[in-house]
């Protein structure tokens, strides 16, 4: 339910709108608008009854929402959500490109890379201290001295870090270190997970689930904005289908329908999608012109000994290439890559 308030409505009206929510123990959300107020509504399980809230005084009228995800919707907030991470803002006009190996695998293989990839104008670095693979007997990531060899990188280099959240065991530890926590495919509906990761104070990137339809990823992020947590977006990486060329099925299709749905930001993660090097970097390129806000690429300079994803890493040489590209589709597009967002903007 969406309350829109009359534009001369007072404040004691909107104030008596909020206690009637509450009182039948619902959440108002206020949505300040240009013309005027609106106060959106969460909690309820089933449909509300307009004529609880079209008869009070100064509304203006009472709609129901269609969709079951209302803050991830564009019905209650229509702008697009702009994510602050350092310096760049995500969801802005501003590509913004987060490179990095698969996993944290030693001192010297982070700094080496975060090295290369912020040479080649990467805005973050990203890298997996704690992993999630398919068989328990593969690398499971290096832990929490994983989390502290990413820090380091981010020193040295100044690139904020993204790294996957597992469980609630590692939150903390994980909370602490990164910029940005990501939630993997394999955790997109852990909804304890979500639940825990709504109440923190930082960005969350949330990977679209393997086989995950847009409404149930959409409800996903609905979790971490329940919460209150409005630092959010979105990342498709490829899902499950008939197709046996590529590891996954790289979906573009659900970029401009998560732009039409939803306010929050969408990255594309092509190198999981594709799983095979030499076909990353066109699907980068498309994944632009489909009008992602940004890229997920990783990239290994001895992708022969990495110890997780060496076949799709990028060697970085062909990485900064692909940043050339990418810009020169950015700016066909009228758009461009993020620089630092100046003062007071965004
Ligand atoms: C990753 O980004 O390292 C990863 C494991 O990706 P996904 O969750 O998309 O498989
Ligand atoms: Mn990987």
């Amino acid at each position: 339910m969406l309350i829109l308030m009359q534009s001369e409505h007072t404040k004691k009206q909107l104030e008596a709108v909020l206690a009637k929510v509450r009182a039948l123990k619902l959440k108002p959300h206020v949505i300040p608008g240009k013309q005027s107020v609106a106060v959106g509504i969460t909690g309820n399980s089933g449909a509300l009854d307009p004529h609880l809230f079209d008869s009070m005084e100064g509304v203006r009228e009472a709609v129901r929402v269609s969709k079951p995800y209302k803050l991830a919707g564009r019905d209650f907030q229509h702008a697009d959500t702009v994510v602050p991470v350092g310096k760049f803002r995500l969801g802005g006009p501003g590509l913004v490109v987060i490179a990095g190996p698969c996993a944290v695998e030693s001192e010297e293989q982070m700094l080496r890379i975060a090295r290369a990839v912020k040479k080649a104008g990467a805005h973050m670095l990203r890298g997996g201290a704690f992993k999630p693979r398919t068989s328990p007997y593969a690398f499971q990531g290096l832990g929490k001295k994983g989390l502290q060899l990413l820090a380091a990188a981010r020193k040295e280099t100044g690139l904020p870090v993204v790294t996957e959240v597992l469980d609630q065991r590692s939150l903390a530890d994980v909370a602490e270190y990164a910029d940005v926590l990501q939630v993997g495919a394999r955790n997109m509906q852990n909804f304890a997970l979500l639940k825990e990761l709504g109440q923190i104070k930082k960005p969350v990137m949330l990977k679209r689930g393997l086989s995950a339809t847009l409404d149930e990823w959409l409800m996903s992020a609905e979790y971490l904005l329940s919460e209150g947590n409005k630092d959010v977006f979105l990342c498709e990486r490829g899902i499950r289908a008939f197709s046996d060329h590529a590891r996954n099925t790289l979906d573009l299709n659900v970029v401009p329908a998560v732009k039409e749905l939803s306010h929050l930001p969408i990255i594309v993660d092509p190198s999981h999608a594709v799983g095979v090097r030499a076909r990353v970097a066109p699907m980068a390129r498309a994944a632009v012109a489909a009008g992602a806000h940004g890229l997920m690429i990783e990239v290994h300079d001895r992708p022969d000994q990495a110890l997780c994803d060496g076949p799709q890493a990028l060697h970085p040489d062909d990485f900064a290439s692909l940043m050339r590209d990418l810009a020169a589709i950015a700016g066909a597009l009228g758009r461009d890559m993020a620089s630092p967002a100046l003062k007071g903007r965004g």
